[in-house]
């Protein structure tokens, strides 16, 4: 330590300047050695508040204290917590294709329906080969077969689909939703359809 330190206001903007110095050349570490590198040269007057108030001050400081914040998310819909429920209870469904298939010689569209647990994610694919109202129906007879009967799907309309093939985005707007619902209600299911630009 010098002998005769030079005297500096704590509140001064060089003295904190000079602080600050020292606080980056600790690596924004520990107040003590701060305080007992500037008292080898320096004489500041309320040293310790001084070195406080930087680190307080310091946006590195403050962004390593930050404790990172949750993420904000809505509540999970009701369909999501249903765990003492069999698998498809809540399902939603969505169509796909069509896709080209080769049988024999001849070439042939089909079409998807792709059945996903809304609990826990288990997905069910059924193939159909057009995308009509009569085969969507047995298209979901055949995997109630399989899995048993949902009690509530959820299915977009076409105008929801917006990257989707227009052939297919069609064959969507053409379904009969109430004739869809009609055959849900006889197997006891509630068909809901999203409306357009509803959020997933
Ligand atoms: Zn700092």
């Amino acid at each position: 330590p010098v002998k005769r330190p030079i005297i500096l206001d704590g509140k001064h903007k060089t003295t904190i300047l000079l602080v600050q110095y020292y606080h980056r050349r600790a690596l924004h570490g520990a107040h003590e050695l701060v305080v007992n590198e500037l008292r080898q040269n320096y004489w500041i007057l309320r040293l310790r508040p001084t070195v406080r108030a930087v680190a307080a001050r310091c946006l590195f400081c403050r962004h390593r204290r930050a404790a990172p914040q949750p993420q904000r998310m809505a509540d999970l819909p009701s369909a999501r917590l249903q765990h003492s429920r069999r698998p498809f209870t809540f399902t939603g469904v969505d169509f796909f294709g069509p896709i080209e298939v080769t049988i024999g010689r001849r070439r042939h569209k089909r079409y998807g329906m792709l059945f996903t647990c809304l609990t826990v994610r288990a997905v069910h694919v059924e193939i159909t080969e057009t995308l009509t109202t009569d085969s969507t129906i047995m298209g979901l007879s055949r995997m109630i077969a399989r899995r048993g009967a949902p009690a509530v799907i959820y299915s977009d309309n076409g105008t929801n689909l917006r990257g989707a093939d227009t052939e297919l985005k069609r064959s969507i707007a053409d379904l009969d939703a109430d004739a869809l619902r009609a055959d849900g209600l006889v197997r006891g299911i509630e068909w809901r359809f999203i409306p357009p630009g509803a959020p997933e």
